[in-house]
Parts: C-alpha cells; structure tokens; sequence
C-alpha cells in the first residue's frame, strides 16, 4: 500500500476548478496567500480505489466482534445516525437566535433530564467532548468547591485499577495522586482507604463497577469514609453500560459522574471522536458547571428553552454546548429503548459477560473469580510455551476477531480484558469461546503459529515498540 501522494501523477484530476468569472480584486489577505499547495494529482476512480482500499484494511464493530473491555464497543443503530443527519439538527448553526433554535434546545435539555434520572444525579453539562473532559471538568469543579469554602486541599485518591485518564486528570488540575490498593477481592482496599484519607484530601475518583469489571460490594462503607472526611467522591462513569437502569451512583452518593455517551449511549468510537462526556453533579454542585445550561420555562403550559449564566461557574470548556451531533444520537438511543430497555441492555451485557468469563475460566486463569459485571479479566499465567496475551492477542486477528483490552488493568500481569456487550448473539460469544479455546490447544502443539501471528492480515507482526517511536506509515512499500 502506498500513500495517495505517491499515487499522484502531474496533469490529472479528479476536480475541475473552475475559472474565475468576477473580476479578481487580488485581495487576498498577506497571511493566507500560499505560493503552491502541494495536492495529489489523481483521478476520480483513483481516489475512490485508495480509500476503500484502506478502509477494508479497517476493523471495526460493523465487521465483526470487538470485545475491547473499558471502551463499551457495542453496536451503534444505524438510524440514529440517520436522525443526527436530519437538515434541522446537522444544518443549525449554533449563533442562531434562541427563537429559532427550540427544537435543539428541547432535545439537549431532554438529554440532560434522561442523564440525571439515569444516574440520580441534579445537574447536567453537556459541554465536555470525552470522558477525560468530564473528568477534568468534574475535578476542576472540585477545586472551585474547596475554594469558596477557604478550604485548602490538594491529593486525591485513585485505586490502582483506575483508567489512566483518571491520574492525568487530577495532575492536569494541580492536585497530588494518591494511590489506594486494591484488595484481594478486586474492590478497593478500605484499610488502605482509612490510612491514606486525611484533611488534605479532596476527594475519590472511583469506577464502579472498576476495571476488573467487579462492583464495589463496599460503596457504601467507602462513599460514608469520604464524606466524614469532608471530602468528594467522583464516579468514573465509563462503566454505566453495566447498571444503567439498575442502580444510580447519585442514590449510592456519589458527589458527581461523567457518562461516556460515545460508549454508552450509542455514538460509534475510535479513530480520534467526536466523543461526548457529559458530567453530573448533586445540587451543590450546579452553580459551577460550564456555561450556559439550558433551562425550560413554563408560560400557560408552553414551554421554552433558555440559556442560564451562572456566575460562579467554572467558564467554558467547549465552543457552545459541545458535540451536538453526539448529544442527538444519544437522545434518539434512550427514546428508542425507553426506561424498561435501557435496563435490559445493562442486564444483557452482564449475562453476556458472565457467560463468556465461566466458559472460558475452564482454560484460562481468572484472577478475581467472582460474577462480573459487563466486563472480566483473565491473564496469561495457564499459557504453555511461554505464549504471552500480545501472542493470543495477535493469533485472535487471524480469525477474524479485535483483540480484547491487553496488559490492562495494570493490577492483573498479562491482563486480556474482555467486554463482549449486549448487542453480541450468543452464536457469536460461542465462536470467540472457541477460538480462545483453540489458540491455547495451538500454543501447546502449534506454538510458532501463535507466536508469529497474524498471518492473514496486511501487516504482519510488526516491532511495536518501533513502531511507536518510528512511526511510519508507508508499509510493504
Ligand atoms: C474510556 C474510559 C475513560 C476515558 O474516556 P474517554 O472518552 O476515552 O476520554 C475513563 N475511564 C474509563 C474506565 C474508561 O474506560
């Protein structure tokens, strides 16, 4: 495969640009005046050969199972796509008067009152474009909270299983990690908690259920530890696939929660976004969301839509009110499944994964052997051949599957991290089963072919470690 540039040829396009038919004032800003742009020349039915030829060496959910546990890869419905698309929706522009904008309104303020019943919480920003934003936000909002008390605070305190967004996060806002243990169940280590909690802590960032896809059969004992201490706890909501419906962090007393629309609620992922990571908070909380929110007015049982300043709000972190197209496909995927099937696809991605994690703890080693939630975590220990989970990962390609999330948790040595979801048929987590199943029969009698896989894609076992520090995308040249 070579690039498009290469490709290029002089003298041939697959655009006509047209002459120039008013007069040319030569008017052109100094700035944006350019000498030569350097564009591939090539024919229409070239540039389409090109990326279609690309895109077939793609993967993704569209073409076959990706059980990439901690990002929720479930199939998207295609006709909320078809909504976002709708002229009204995609064709707005955003410094449209308020009066000709309702409709978006509605939808965004609907959006916002669907999150808040999912997650208990009183207060929604639709402003942050991923879930590393809303955790910034959400910690960004801590640091007000503490401010206007004239308390001053600075660590904050992360399990060891927390996704790396969560440290980043916490760096990026000025505060000082704090590590807490987890026990030998998978749930966080309370005596850990108790000793490393003090008046210097702001507060908890928990995912729950956390990485090893285990729900923290202590929130409760661990949500009153925090609030004696006068301090907040943030959920990491990145797992709400295995509880929407079910339980609300804002019941359990959570302080606030990012949701991962683009995980959760229906927005294909991967390849750079656009993502949406909306952040709820409790009421003592909402005067320092981003702003505006958008409020609903009743006048004689009509309603309207409004932006609201508020003046303690930490300012924006978005331009407008974040990724709308995102935010319309998340609407159209909770209207669509209503109340009762939210539920059921929170129910239907536990059973999947539970179903999955007690065929396959036959042949693998499950390090925390307990009922999962929508995700578990085997590892590598019960290999022969010294056949690592980067091996099994890469042999999975050959036949047809995305690996799993690897060497992830952290906690977990040569961690397979495996969320099959709700959309997946039984047919399918059968057919993964068993090609687990036979790649640890081939790592005993066939032990290269797993060590050298794959072999049937376009690019074969490449130097990983080079290829993050060379990058270079001109292959088999
Ligand atoms: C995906 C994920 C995040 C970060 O969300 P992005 O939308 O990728 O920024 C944070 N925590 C957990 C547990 C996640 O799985």
């Amino acid at each position: 495969m070579i690039t498009i540039f290469e490709k290029s040829k002089g003298g041939v396009s697959a655009i006509e640009i047209l002459k120039l038919d008013v007069p040319d004032t030569g008017r052109i800003p100094k700035e944006l005046e350019r000498d030569f742009l350097e564009l591939p020349e090539v024919s229409e039915i070239e540039v389409i050969r090109h990326y279609i030829q690309l895109s077939r060496r793609n993967f993704g959910v569209d073409l076959g199972f990706y059980p990439l546990g901690s990002c929720t890869m479930k199939y998207s419905p295609k006709i909320n796509e078809e909504i976002a698309n709708f002229e009204g929706f995609s064709g707005l522009h955003p410094y449209v008067p308020l009066s000709f904008s309702q409709g978006s309104l509605k939808l965004m303020y609907g959006l916002s009152s669907f999150l808040k019943e999912i997650s208990g919480m009183d207060a929604v920003s639709l402003q942050p474009a991923a879930g590393a934003h809303g955790e910034l936000t959400g910690i960004m909002i801590m640091k007000v909270y503490f401010e206007k008390k004239q308390e001053k605070r600075t660590k904050i305190m992360i399990p060891d299983s927390a996704h790396g967004t969560n440290p980043a996060t916490v760096t990026m806002c000025g505060f000082t990690c704090m590590q807490v243990k987890s026990s030998s169940k998978g749930s966080l280590d309370i005596d850990d908690l108790k000793a490393k909690i003090d008046s210097d802590t702001v507060g908890l960032m928990l995912t729950n259920p956390n990485t090893l896809g285990i729900f923290d059969e202590n929130i409760l004992e661990i949500i009153k530890i925090v609030h004696d201490n006068g301090s907040l706890v943030y959920c990491d909501g990145a797992n709400l696939n295995a509880n929407m419906g079910i339980v609300r962090v804002g019941d359990l007393g959570f302080d606030m929660i990012h949701f991962n629309l683009h995980k959760t609620f229906s927005t294909p992922h991967g390849c750079g976004g656009p993502g949406s990571g909306p952040l709820g908070v409790k009421e003592y909380l909402a005067e320092f969301l981003p702003n505006p929110t958008i409020i609903e007015e009743k006048n004689g049982g009509r309603e309207s839509y409004k932006l609201d300043y508020s003046k303690n709000s930490i300012g924006k972190v978005k331009a407008f009110y974040g990724n709308f197209t995102v935010l319309v496909k998340a609407y159209a995927y909770i209207m669509g499944l209503g109340a009762e099937g939210i539920k059921n696809a929170a129910e239907n991605a536990v059973l999947n994964a539970n179903y999955m994690m007690s065929k396959l703890k036959k042949h693998y080693n499950l390090p925390y052997d307990r009922i999962c939630q929508h995700e578990f975590v085997i590892d590598d220990s019960r290999m022969e051949n010294n056949v690592t989970t980067n091996d099994i990962a890469k042999r999975l390609l050959d036949y047809g599957f995305h690996a799993p999330t690897v060497y992830f948790p952290l906690i977990v040595k040569g961690a397979m991290m495996i969320e099959p979801t709700e959309t997946e048929s039984k047919e399918t987590l059968d057919r993964f089963c068993d090609v687990m199943i036979k790649i640890k029969e081939e790592s005993k009698t066939d032990q290269d072919k797993v060590k050298n896989a794959p072999w049937k894609m376009p690019v074969k076992r490449v130097d990983a470690v080079k290829a993050a520090r060379e990058l270079d995308v001109v292959f088999n040249k």
